[in-house]
């Protein structure tokens, strides 16, 4: 029996890379609250990602909701955005107090399509969210021109973005700010924890004193803030995991293109179209199955795959705006693409060491669904 492969391994230094790395940690006991390696780090990121101010937290989540929170936008506020993406997105503009307004999205790149924005901006819209799903990068000079017609602020949801770059520009520079995950599952990871990307230097002692329980100096709390502190150790470990970060997505790029050469003429199959001047990072790798030429639903090939020990993920599925959660309360009827493609879409199995004969034993099984 071979062993199980999922859809994803988390990426690790070299154990004795980590523990000269925490060595000053031991020595200097500061292990949290925002020492030399949270500094450290933060110096390599910034130049790395050419951006003025990057503000570190425990996670991706925290950081989207302290970011849209230091906006000090009004309660009941509109917020543009897509149900095609992870719970945290939609969940934090609802945490918020602001009310999610869903857009869809298009169907070459799964990213929210900008030409359909305008017409759903009301006089009580005031932000965009847009995802850059699967690390495609949306089309960021569209979603500028119509936030800037109508004044509205654009915080992108770059947790699949590490890395990418448009037009030689990182995703972290787009926007009012972009906010980052490096959970263990992103291609970039500190463990847990997370980031915030801007331009405007006012944000960084509002965005670092959120996050510290709204805390200024020792004595003032101007802020209802809560704690989303990363801790000194899951800095060490992005100082580690950047020096690898390169030969990581180069990795993932040959298990893409293995990927590639097998399913891109197979009818019924749609892979993602490689997006123009887009430096990417590999960060999934989804597939479409259109029954009615395939002859297998997505189900039906998840389920054979899972038979073999292959655990692959109906990734972005459900949509957000039908989560239980928010039952009664969005509708799908704007958002047709998004539930087209969450219903055939399936992300398989991608991580740096995922070897060429696994790529092609799981290429195998499904083209075995093929009838
Ligand atoms: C992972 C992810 C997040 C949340 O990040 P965490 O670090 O897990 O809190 C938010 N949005 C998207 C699209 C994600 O994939």
């Amino acid at each position: 029996m071979k062993e199980d492969i999922f859809v994803t391994r988390p990426s690790m230094p070299p154990l004795e890379e980590y523990v000269e790395e925490i060595k000053e940690i031991w020595e200097s006991h500061w292990l949290t609250n925002m020492g030399s390696k949270y500094k450290q780090f933060q110096a390599e990121l910034e130049k790395m990602l050419d951006v003025p101010h990057i503000v570190f937290y425990c996670n991706g989540h925290l950081a989207l909701e302290n970011i849209i929170e230091a906006m000090d936008f009004p309660k009941g506020g509109e917020v543009i955005t897509t149900p095609f993406t992870f719970a945290s997105t939609t969940h934090a503009i609802v945490r918020c107090g602001l009310k999610p307004v869903f857009c869809d999205i298009n169907d070459s790149d799964y990213t929210i399509d900008a030409k359909k924005i305008e017409a759903l901006i009301t006089n009580k819209t005031v932000a965009i969210i847009p995802v850059h799903v699967y690390g495609n990068m949306c089309d960021v000079e569209a979603i500028k021109a119509v936030a800037d017609k109508h004044d509205l602020k654009v915080i992108y949801d770059a947790a699949h973005a590490f890395s990418v770059k448009y037009k030689g520009r990182s995703s972290a520079c787009f926007g009012d700010a972009s906010m980052f995950s490096f959970h263990a599952t992103k291609v970039f990871n500190t463990i847990e924890g997370g980031a915030v990307s801007f331009h405007d230097d006012e944000l960084v002692q509002k965005l670092n004193e959120l996050k510290n329980f709204g805390i200024h100096g020792s004595e003032e709390v101007p802020y209802i803030g809560g704690n989303a502190r990363i801790n000194e150790f899951c800095a060490a470990m992005g100082i580690c995991n950047l020096r690898h970060v390169d030969e990581e997505i180069s990795k993932r790029k040959t298990v893409v293109e293995r990927y590639r050469s097998h399913l891109k003429n197979v009818a019924g199959i749609k892979l993602s179209p490689v997006q123009a001047d887009v430096e990417p990072n590999y960060a999934y790798f989804p597939v479409l199955f259109d029954e009615a030429v395939f002859g297998s639903n997505r189900d039906e090939v998840f389920t054979k795959l899972a038979e073999n020990g292959i655990y692959a993920r109906k990734y972005f599925y459900p949509l957000t705006n039908t989560f239980d959660c928010y039952k009664g309360m969005f509708t799908t009827d704007n958002t047709h693409i998004a539930l087209e493609i969450s219903m055939k879409v399936l992300t398989l199995p991608l991580y740096a060491d995922l070897s060429m004969d696994d790529v092609d034993r799981i290429c195998e099984i499904i083209l075995l669904c093929k009838k």
